[in-house]
Order: structure tokens, then C-alpha cells, then sequence
């Protein structure tokens, strides 16, 4: 009879809820997970969980990217639990340990074991490399040392020998070069054929790619080409305790950091932006070993044909990826006709105007000056946010600029939470005066070459009233 009553007792789920300041909003996941419908979403985009609806399920606390959902108990429900808890029968002394033996597992451990060393991709547009493959070897070679294995180049194109020795210079110790007039021209088809070529008979356990225009489609192309994971735009690579690498990544508009691991499947991919991993130090008296391979493939296999190459850059416009001074402006700037000051600024300092997304939606500057997340990450000597809060959109695209020089009239706006220098005012006052002073600077000073320094520093005050 007793054993019958203790049956009867159903074990309570408890109910959903907020925690409080915890949402981020992220486009109503948990509504769109809840079968019961007990989720609303408020002005704020936050769930409003109707309790008498909510039954426990726990669906909305396993999708929430926030973990800002918990599980509560009414006060009779956690009696309940209690009594249970008491009424547990005494626990089977345990069965003595054995080693559970999957042999899955093991398949695919033995699997994941086949795969060493680091990769690099090295792209290059007619025999001239990007930079960021140089940037990608530097952080590779800290990779490989944690995990013991070869730092490698992937070299492919027409007449590309000499990228090798670059790529020496940069830290990597191997090589494995590609060279046929067949890869004159990026084209998706062969080069995801050449790097798929040389994975399938190497076996890499990392690929790194950078996250250029031309790096976004092969990476893309070939992790689907070898059904392995890809953690694209990364601005942190690492190795965790089993070897795995942790790619940490911007995501959900840039309010968390996600760290993703590639545990099932090899090679491990990632692309990275130019300018997130700083540029390693040249070393050209290094020199490494070049494994020449070559792909039965001939022109009349591949279907895209390049009937002309017309340069962007030949457009006037600049790169502000390659600049060593940015000038930002934000909204605070008003209007496009005020940009006018940061130019001036600019050409005295040898630099370019770049500016935040709003000045971009604004129509104020074109959309290649967009410095931030979803525009070019930079990484100057100097860097001027001039009326720009310090999003932290914006902040991903530019904090790692050697100085920072934040002007902005309110002395709480988060830019100067990253800025070397602060400068609290009106930047209709505060950029022409620095301007000037610059200018009076050359004049007084001719023939001494204008630093940093006294450019910077004494029109600075941290977080002082210009
Ligand atoms: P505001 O935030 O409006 O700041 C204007 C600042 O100017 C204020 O701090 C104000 O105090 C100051 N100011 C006004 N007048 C003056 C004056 N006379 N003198 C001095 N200071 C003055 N943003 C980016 O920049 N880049 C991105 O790549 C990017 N990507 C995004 C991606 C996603 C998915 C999302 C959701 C947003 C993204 N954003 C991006 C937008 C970002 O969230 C901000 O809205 C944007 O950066 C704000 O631009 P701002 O700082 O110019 O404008």
C-alpha cells in the first residue's frame, strides 16, 4: 500500500524563467522552441513565460545562447522533492569500474590520430601575397608548438616558387607548392581540387585560411568538400587540454563570444581576417623544406574561364585595412559635409577617413570606409573615433590599433573604455585644433620628423575637457 502511494507521487519539472538582465535578445529563440506556447516576447524582445502554460520542458533552457533561463520550484513542489528525496531507497552498492569500451570511439580516435600538423593557406593574387597568410603563420606556429607538430605553407598558383621562401621567412618549415599556369587566376574549382588534393594525401589537422574574399570561398568550398567544420571570421585560435582547436568567434551581432570545437571531423578549419593576428617578425635567413606536387587536371576540366581581371583598386578609392592612421568619424559628425575636418586631419598625418556603420548607413561615407564587425577590421598606429560611442560592433573592427584617440563629448561613451587617449569635448573644437597644432608643429619644426608622440601626447588629456 505504501509502495502503491509513493508511485502516485509524480516527481514536479518545476517551470521556466528569466534571469533577470541576463536576455540578449537574440531573436526570440525560446519562443520559437517552446511546444507548449507559454512563451511571449516583450517590447524589449525578452520571454515573458505564462506559468500556467510552461510545463517544465526545459526546450527554451538549452536553446537560450545567454543561459538566461533557469528552472524554478513553488514552494509545494520543493516539498515534494524533499519527501522524495527521503523516500529514495538506499543506493546498490556500485558495480566495480569497467572501462566502457565503444568502439566507435575508438574508430574515430584512431581517425582524428592520422591527422598532424598546422596549415596554412598562402593567397596570393598574380605572385603577390596577402598579407594575412603571413599574420595566419604567425599565429600557426604557436598552434603547432602547443601541439608538437609542423608548421606548413600551402602554395598554389603559377610561378609562385619564391612564395615559399616567404613563407620560410614567416615561421613556416615546410611548404607544399602547387605551380601550373592552370592556377594563373583564382577560380574555385581548381584551387578546392589542388588544397583538397594535398589534405586527402597529407592530412592536416588544422587549415587555416584567411577571411578575404577569395579565402571565404575556397575555405568554404573545401571543408564541404572534405564534410569538416568551419569557423569562419575567428579572432582567437587556441588548443584546449585534448588537443582540439578552439575557435572563438563574434556571435549574436557581437554580444557573446563563441568558442567552437571540431571534435568528429578533420581538418579542423578556420578563416580569420586581415589584421586580427599581429604580423610575425620576418626572418629570411630561415629556410624550410618544399614538397612540389602536381593535380592531373587540365584547362578543358574546368568550366569557369577568366576572360579579364578588372583591379579594384584602380578605383581611387583606399584601403583602410593597410592604413597606419585612421581617422573615424561617427554620427556625431552630423553630416557628410563635416567629414571635410577629418580629412584635413588625415593628409597632415599621412592617413585615411574611415567611419562607423551609422555614418555608412547615413550614406555619409562609402561602404569600404565601414570600420567593425560587419565592416574591415583595422589595426593602425593611430586610430581617431571622432563622435563614435564605442559600439562593441565597432570596437571588434579596431581596438587592436597600436594608439587609440577617442574625442567624444560625453565622458561616459564606452570608446574610451579602449582608448589610449581620451579627449572629452566637441570635436568641431577639439580635430581642427590638433589639426592646427600639427601644422604649427611643421612649421616651427621643419626639418624634425613629426612622431607619434608629439602629435599625441600633449594635446592629450585622458578623459580631460579639451
Ligand atoms: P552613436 O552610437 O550614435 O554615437 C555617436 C557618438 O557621437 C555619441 O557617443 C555622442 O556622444 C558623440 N557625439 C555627438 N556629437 C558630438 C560632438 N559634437 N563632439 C563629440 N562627440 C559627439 N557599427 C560599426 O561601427 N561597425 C560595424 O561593423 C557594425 N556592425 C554591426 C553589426 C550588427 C549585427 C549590428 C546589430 C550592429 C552593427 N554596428 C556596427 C552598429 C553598432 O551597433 C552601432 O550602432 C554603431 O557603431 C554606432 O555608430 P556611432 O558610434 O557612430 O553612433
Amino acid at each position: 500500500m505504501a509502495e502503491e502511494e509513493k508511485k502516485k507521487v509524480r516527481r514536479p519539472l518545476g517551470h521556466a524563467r528569466l534571469k533577470p538582465g541576463k536576455c540578449i535578445a537574440c531573436g526570440a529563440r525560446c519562443q520559437a522552441e517552446c511546444k507548449a506556447d507559454a512563451v511571449e516576447m516583450n517590447d524589449k524582445g525578452e520571454p515573458v513565460i505564462n506559468l500556467q502554460k510552461c510545463t517544465g520542458c526545459r526546450r527554451c533552457l538549452r536553446i537560450c545562447p545567454a543561459e538566461a533561463i533557469e528552472i524554478y520550484f513553488t514552494p509545494e513542489e520543493q516539498k515534494i522533492l524533499d519527501e522524495l528525496a527521503k523516500q529514495k531507497e538506499p543506493e546498490k552498492p556500485a558495480a566495480p569500474a569497467v572501462e566502457p569500451v565503444d568502439e566507435a570511439q575508438a574508430k574515430l580516435a584512431a581517425k582524428l590520430k592520422e591527422y598532424k600538423g598546422v596549415w596554412v593557406f598562402v593567397e596570393q593574387s598574380e605572385g603577390i601575397p596577402a598579407e594575412v597568410s603571413w599574420e595566419l603563420l604567425g599565429v600557426g606556429a604557436g598552434l603547432a608548438k602547443t601541439r608538437n607538430v609542423e608548421l606548413c605553407a600551402v602554395v598554389i598558383g603559377d610561378k609562385v616558387n619564391n612564395l615559399c621562401q616567404d613563407a620560410f621567412a614567416y615561421g613556416a618549415t615546410k611548404a607544399y607548392l602547387i605551380d601550373s599556369p592552370i592556377f594563373l587566376h583564382y577560380r574555385t574549382e581548381p584551387y578546392q581540387k589542388a588544397v583538397c588534393y594535398l589534405i586527402n594525401k597529407y592530412k592536416p589537422e588544422i587549415v587555416l585560411v584567411g577571411a578575404t574574399g577569395l579565402g571565404r570561398d575556397l575555405a568554404g568550398a573545401v571543408a564541404t568538400e572534405m564534410a569538416t567544420g568551419l569557423t569562419a571570421d575567428c579572432t582567437g585560435l587556441s588548443i584546449d587540454e585534448n588537443g582540439f582547436l578552439l575557435q572563438t568567434r563574434p556571435a549574436f551581432g557581437g554580444n557573446i563570444m563563441a568558442t567552437i570545437k571540431t571534435e568528429r571531423t578533420r581538418p579542423q578549419m578556420s578563416t580569420v581576417r586581415p589584421h586580427v593576428m599581429p604580423m610575425p617578425q620576418k626572418n629570411t635567413a630561415c629556410s624550410g623544406q618544399i614538397v612540389q606536387e602536381s593535380l592531373p587536371l587540365s584547362e578543358k576540366d574546368i568550366l569557369v574561364k577568366v576572360l579579364e581581371v578588372i583591379d579594384n583598386r584602380k578605383g581611387g578609392d583606399v584601403d583602410i585595412a593597410g592604413a597606419d592612421v585612421i581617422v573615424s568619424g561617427g554620427r556625431g559628425m552630423q553630416g557628410k559635409e563635416n567629414f571635410k575636418i577629418l580629412q584635413e586631419l588625415a593628409d597632415e598625418l599621412g592617413g585615411v577617413v574611415g567611419g562607423s556603420r551609422a555614418t555608412i548607413e547615413a550614406g555619409w561615407l562609402p561602404v569600404e570606409r565601414q570600420v567593425g564587425q560587419t565592416g574591415k577590421t583595422v589595426r593602425p598606429k593611430i586610430y581617431f573615433a571622432c563622435g563614435i560611442s564605442g559600439a562593441i560592433q565597432h570596437l571588434v573592427g579596431m581596438q587592436d590599433s597600436d594608439v587609440i584617440i577617442a574625442i567624444n563629448r560625453d565622458p561616459n561613451a564606452p570608446i574610451f573604455e579602449v582608448s589610449t587617449y581620451g579627449i572629452v569635448g566637441d570635436l568641431f573644437q577639439v580635430v581642427p585644433g590638433i589639426t592646427n597644432r600639427i601644422r604649427e608643429l611643421r612649421n616651427t619644426r621643419r626639418n624634425t620628423p613629426v612622431t607619434d608622440s608629439t602629435i599625441c601626447a600633449p594635446e592629450a588629456k585622458t578623459n580631460g575637457t579639451s
